[in-house]
């Protein structure tokens, strides 16, 4: 059988050429609800003055939660690959504007490997053509799109999600969660999940793919830092055997913009990767930004694709982290996920 590849938008890659990897992030994407988009309202200028106020609250800056403009895309995509970043995992699924051949296009600029995402986000960004959508048939898109192309190009995607996951769960978002599921147990690749925002929602998806076949072990849970306040709580689903994910570095604000919770600060995010790590998960965790608007984009005032490089490794090691400990989260555990049979 052939090595083992990492399913890239310009086509399979050795997993050792990756380098450091970012798990969640968005380049090219629309988080603006369907009601607004096309709503011919003014999209926020973000300024020296208003930079504040637009990343404390970002929701209610219209136009901040569409990355759309490709030559900026490819600037922030630069700046990364300058501060020593190799691979982008891009999270955009159904209904929040994938563009696969923007991807493309910016991965060819700019030399950064990217990695597009098969598969749905939730329920309230689809289509009623696609809810309707029966568990075989989602299967059938999810591995069209890992393994011939992904919509209606030739691009084909290296991960199933993020799949989108509301609390309560919907018909639809159990049936994707299905389908994704069943896609893993075809092409090898590894499943990302947007979970509900409630404590038990990881706790559910983790037994509804464990129903429909999936391999947990190749399962990565997203948004630990607005799941969870106590951080024994992650250490026991990790202890389920999933990749517990902290994608949130770059935030440390005390509004979350998207209902109620205590958001950790990149400290904080780091205290409960060492608990992880010490407990012997340290092969269960990974970490990004999950950059979804312009305020957080470098140009425009933000801390950019490479915070984590730039100011997080720095402060790993002042904190005692190992620089092993640091290339186990940012490059090995990555590679493992990404790399499968092609
Ligand atoms: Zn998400």
């Amino acid at each position: 059988m052939s090595e083992p590849k990492v399913m890239t938008v310009l086509g399979p890659v050795a997993p050792d050429a990756l380098g450091a990897v970012l798990m969640h992030e968005h380049i090219l994407c629309d988080l603006t609800p369907l009601a607004r988009r096309g709503s011919g309202e003014p999209a926020v200028e973000i300024t020296l003055e208003n930079a504040f106020d637009v990343n404390y609250r970002p929701g209610e800056f219209f136009g901040n939660h569409r990355l759309a403009d490709e030559a900026l895309a490819a600037r922030e995509v630069t700046l990364f690959a300058q501060q020593g970043g190799g691979t982008i995992v891009e999270m955009t699924t159904a209904g929040i504007a994938p563009d696969l051949e923007g991807l493309a296009r910016i991965s060819r600029a700019t030399g950064v490997h990217v990695i597009a995402s098969a598969g749905y986000y939730t329920e309230p960004y689809l289509d009623p053509e696609t809810l309707s959508l029966p568990v075989e048939a989602l299967t059938e898109v999810i591995v069209e799109e890992l393994s011939v192309g992904a919509r209606g190009t030739a691009v084909r995607c290296g991960i199933i999600g993020e799949i989108g996951c509301s609390w309560p769960l919907t018909p639809f978002e159990n049936r994707s969660l299905q389908a994704g599921a069943r896609a893993q147990r075809q092409t090898g690749a590894a499943i990302t999940v947007h979970p509900g925002r409630h404590p038990q929602a990881p706790h559910d998806i983790l037994t509804i793919l464990d129903k429909a076949g999936a391999d947990i072990s190749r399962v990565i849970i997203d948004h630990m830092d607005r799941t969870y306040e106590d951080d024994g709580e992650i250490v026991a689903l990790a202890r389920r055997g999933c990749v517990v994910e902290f994608d949130f570095f770059g935030i440390e604000t005390s509004k979350y913009w998207m209902g109620v919770a205590d958001l950790p600060t990149d400290w904080m995010r780091l205290r409960c990767i060492r608990r992880l790590f010490d407990a012997g998960l340290a092969d269960r965790v990974v970490v990004s930004h999950d950059i979804c608007t312009r305020s957080r984009l470098q140009t425009l005032g933000g801390h950019g694709y490479g915070h984590l490089l730039r100011n997080v490794a720095p402060l790993m090691i002042e904190r005692g982290f190992t620089q092993g400990e640091i290339d186990r989260l940012l490059i090995e555990t990555p590679r493992r996920l990404l790399a499968r049979p092609l």
